[in-house]
């Protein structure tokens, strides 16, 4: 089934307003939310609803803590509407502590003649964050995934299968979806990925790499 969607759902923003998806899924989440007023709006409305089911509740020591965290991710939302000042202001606020010195000084490695990636954190649950430059025009190599994929466009735009993504979009894939990205010809795309799974490429010589990658997730 394809779970793909410009939004991440409401089940997704509801976990993220209670402060409960792993880390790599929230950062996907925040790429996402700067850009993308209708769910700006749609997590304020959680953040609210959260607020006043917790004031309903008689205070205990567990509450208070709750509290304070909605509290400060209420301030994190709207620090959102700041223009950062240090660094590259084309950098997604939540991946600041990740990138300190611009997309360009990252660490890059070649994953294809199209692709260079870099990876920027692993989740406790083993899940991979990395950051994905494709050239313009440039392709991936079909793929599946063995758990879900999270994808947010940080910079340009690709087209798949299933149609065109833009700065700001957020999908899901899911174990069971091939797809072949393709960046748009008029620059390059960067996209923020976690993959909760390593990714089985389908075509005839790439299947060749899977033990390696799978390697990767050891
Ligand atoms: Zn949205």
């Amino acid at each position: 089934m394809n779970k793909s969607t410009i939004h991440p759902d409401e089940t997704l923003l509801t976990a993220y307003s209670a402060g409960s998806l792993p880390l790599s899924q929230a950062l996907c989440i925040s790429a996402h939310v700067e850009h993308c007023p209708t769910c700006q709006q749609e997590i304020k409305h959680l953040n609210d609803l959260g607020s006043e089911l917790m004031q309903q509740l008689k205070p205990s020591p567990g509450s208070t803590d709750l509290k304070a965290q909605l509290l400060a991710r209420l301030d994190s939302l709207d620090e959102t509407h700041e223009a950062p000042t240090r660094i590259d202001k084309t950098i997604s606020r939540c991946l600041h502590q990740f990138i300190k010195n611009g997309y360009q000084n990252l660490a890059w490695k070649r994953v294809s003649p199209d692709i260079h990636s870099v990876e920027l954190c692993r989740d406790s649950n083993g899940a991979k964050v990395e950051l994905l430059r494709i050239k313009p025009g440039g392709a991936a190599t079909t793929h599946t995934h063995l758990g879900d994929e999270y994808t947010v466009i940080l910079e340009g735009s690709f087209s798949d299968e299933s149609g065109l993504y833009q700065k700001g979009d957020f999908l899901l894939r899911d174990a069971s979806h091939q797809h072949r990205p393709v960046a748009t010809q008029d620059g390059e795309c960067i996209c923020l990925a976690v993959t909760e799974g390593p990714i089985q490429f389908t075509g005839l010589f790439s299947r060749l790499l899977n033990p390696l990658i799978r390697r990767s997730y050891a």
